[in-house]
């Protein structure tokens, strides 16, 4: 497995696992908890999930599939903007990690910007971190202009990460997110990494993977996870599903492979506001 280095020292591995959708109906719970785990043995040790994700459900699935190796595992969690007050994110956190089973979240995140002012929610975040309830904080779907207020912060300068939604048809980030990212060593976690399944009908896609003996799944993956700095959180209920995305660290694109993909799925010729699902 490979990783990235958060600021502070922390290594996480570049391919995770996703939970959206998770926790929604109980019937299904035992298969999904299955997967969870059957991906953190396969290495892909980091687990995002929030408190929206089935209204604290998913956070449950989490916390089975983690028990008995939560040492091994790296949880990403996220509080709701309305949550994200000086006490409301408190409270949020202790609620999550009741849910998760767990004495620590490793990576806290404030899942989109609401109304409630920025520094409160850092003010938060910098005392779940000095007690101990959560190790990194960071941010979900910040565009340019609100990392850069939220930097000025007092404690916004050790962002561990934002998670945005990246992807082969979504590359607007590449414009000047992402460099600006990469210049702060904040690391960027790229949601929805096949597009819910829709990139993979792609014609394009498909060729190269055809070519490579590789899935669509796998290519798109792997042309998120050479990127330093890039983590991917695929989501997957399916046991075939988790394996085939691991499959997809042991891919290698040739740039022939990435002039074909870049021909197909151009990269910004501008600045584009930042998408989101
Ligand atoms: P995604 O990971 O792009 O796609 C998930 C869908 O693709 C599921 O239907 C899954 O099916 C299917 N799939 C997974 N691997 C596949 C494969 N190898 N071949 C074919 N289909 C495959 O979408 P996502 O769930 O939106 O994004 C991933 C994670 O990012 C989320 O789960 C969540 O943790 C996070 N996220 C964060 C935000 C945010 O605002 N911060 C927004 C969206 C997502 P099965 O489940 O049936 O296996």
């Amino acid at each position: 497995m490979r990783h990235v280095r958060l600021p502070g020292g922390d290594k996480v591995p570049v391919l995770g696992l996703g939970t959206w959708g998770m926790g929604e109906a109980r019937s299904r719970g035992p298969d999904m908890v299955a997967a969870l785990a059957l991906g953190i043995d396969l290495g892909m040790t980091l687990v995002d999930t929030a408190e929206m994700y089935g209204e604290g459900g998913a956070e449950e699935l989490v916390g089975k599939a983690v028990a008995g190796r939560r040492d091994r595992v790296f949880i990403v969690s996220k509080v709701y903007p309305h949550n994200a007050s000086r006490k409301g994110a408190v409270a949020a956190c202790e609620r999550s990690l009741k849910r998760l089973g767990t004495d620590r979240i490793d990576l806290y995140l404030l899942h989109w910007r609401g109304e409630l002012p920025l520094a409160e929610t850092l003010e938060a975040f910098r005392a779940l971190r000095h007690s101990g309830k959560i190790r990194h904080y960071g941010v979900s779907n910040f565009d340019l202009g609100d990392m850069e207020e939220w930097w000025k912060l007092a404690g916004g300068d050790v962002t561990a990460a934002n998670q945005v939604l990246y992807n082969l048809g979504r590359r607007g980030i590449e414009w000047e997110l992402l460099p600006w990212l990469r210049r702060r060593g904040v690391a960027l976690m790229a949601y929805s990494p096949i597009e819910q399944g829709k990139l993979l009908r792609k014609h394009a896609l498909r060729a190269v993977a055809k070519r490579l003996n590789a899935t669509p799944a796998q290519v798109a993956l792997a042309w998120l996870l050479r990127r330093e700095g890039v983590i991917a959180i695929p989501k997957a209920a399916r046991a075939e599903h988790v394996r085939e995305n691991r499959g997809a660290l042991d891919l290698a694109l040739s740039p022939e492979d990435l002039a074909e993909l870049d021909a197909a799925f151009p990269p910004p010729a501008h600045a584009e506001p930042l998408a989101m699902l």
